[in-house]
């Protein structure tokens, strides 16, 4: 057993005088949070450099998603079509805006919602549908704006995984009414805690500002039950630092990720999520799904023989949220047949920019040792 332990993810730290400079900067404005010039600085450039127009910063993901839905103006109790195969903040989010989600089955090939199965899920009660770009994989955005139309449902798209994400040159976050992204520490690209909405129109954003903020307007009149979902100085600081080396860390774990690929090719058993021909990838996840009766082992059992080597893959997204103790028996869901049996033998394995060759080698070594 080595002693240096391997996890799924660490986060991404810049040069230490970096994230100095910026401080200095508050330290002299005395700007702490409440939209600073850090905040904007680190919203312009956020829009620019993901070539998105109308945008705002949140303090997580999670609230951003939560201002998300309640800016839509969604009658209360109206049901949102959902995947249950995602972090269980999509599934609260939904909840804790008075709204109840509809689980829908996802694809075998990439894990989004399985677009044909949502129009059988649509009740005269649905009002939106909420999709995940899961492990950064586009949805079929194309179908779902299709399915929207017919029926006059908002799109909000969890895109928490899908910073910098590509579709025929266009960002992904430009699909739907609105997209949240994840600009937590152990997203692809991080504030610390963080997040961001990417909107289709203007009105969206200016309305969405005032519910970060209390649903205070023009500093006087409260219009909206808002809440606190500001991004503080400090946060834009680390992003507006990190955001100088993303090139430098999508590279680097395209270029791990490459070498994983090379590697398992030799090993049956295992499914990887093809490439799809027209999209920009952002390697933020390396997700591996288990073909037991070929593989020779299950996830279980790959799993100890990972961790017995101190080296920690995860369980991403296992449980399925409907069948956490919260919710289990709690939702009306379709058909999750592909969404248990994806949950079921699913792994992440480590990736981030750190992992070096040598832990490549270990990690791949482990998985032909248990074939
Ligand atoms: C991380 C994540 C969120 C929540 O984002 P936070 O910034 O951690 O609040 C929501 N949905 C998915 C799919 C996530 O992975």
């Amino acid at each position: 057993m080595k002693n240096e332990k391997i996890y799924v993810v660490s986060p991404f730290l810049p040069p230490l005088e970096d994230y100095i400079k910026q401080l200095e900067k508050i330290w002299k404005n005395k700007y702490l949070t409440n939209q600073g010039p850090l905040h904007k600085e680190l919203e312009d450039k956020l829009s620019s450099s993901l070539e998105v127009q109308y945008n705002s910063l949140f303090t997580n993901g999670h609230l951003a998603l939560e201002a998300a839905i309640k800016v839509l103006k969604l009658p209360k109790n109206g049901e949102v079509i959902t995947p249950a195969f995602t972090f269980v903040s999509t599934t609260h989010a939904i909840i804790n805006c008075g709204l109840k989600p509809v689980f829908c089955d996802i694809k075998q090939s990439d894990y989004t919602i399985d677009e044909s199965k949502i129009e059988e899920l649509i009740t005269k009660n649905t009002v939106a549908i909420l999709p995940v770009h899961v492990y950064g994989y586009p949805c079929n955005t194309q179908e779902i704006n299709k399915i929207a139309k017919k029926y006059n449902l908002k799109v909000i798209y969890d895109a928490a995984h899908a910073f910098k994400v590509k579709i025929n040159d266009q960002s992904i976050l430009n699909y739907g009414d609105i997209s949240m992204v994840s600009f937590h520490a152990t997203k692809l690209f991080h504030t610390i805690e963080g997040g961001m909405l990417v909107y289709s129109n203007l009105e969206l954003k200016n309305q969405a500002d005032k519910i970060k903020n209390f649903g205070i307007e023009n500093g006087e009149d409260v219009i909206y039950e808002g809440f606190n979902g500001k991004m503080s100085e400090f946060q834009a600081a680390m992003g507006l630092v990190n955001l100088e080396y993303i090139d430098e860390i999508i590279n680097k774990r395209k270029y791990i990720v490459e070498q994983y690929i090379k590697h398992l090719k030799e090993i049956k058993g295992i499914y990887l999520v093809p490439f799809q021909p027209g999209v920009e990838y952002n390697y933020a996840y390396f997700p591996i799904l288990i073909e037991e009766e070929i593989f020779g082992k299950n996830r279980e059992q790959l799993l100890n023989a990972f961790n017995d080597q101190n080296i920690y893959p995860r369980k991403y997204f296992s449980p399925l949220i409907s069948e956490t103790k919260c919710y289990k028996n709690k939702i009306r869901q379709g058909d999750l047949s592909v969404s248990k049996s994806i949950a079921d033998r699913i792994l992440c394995l480590p990736l981030y920019p750190d992992l070096t060759d040598a832990n490549v080698d270990e990690i791949v070594r482990v998985l032909k040792n248990e074939r």
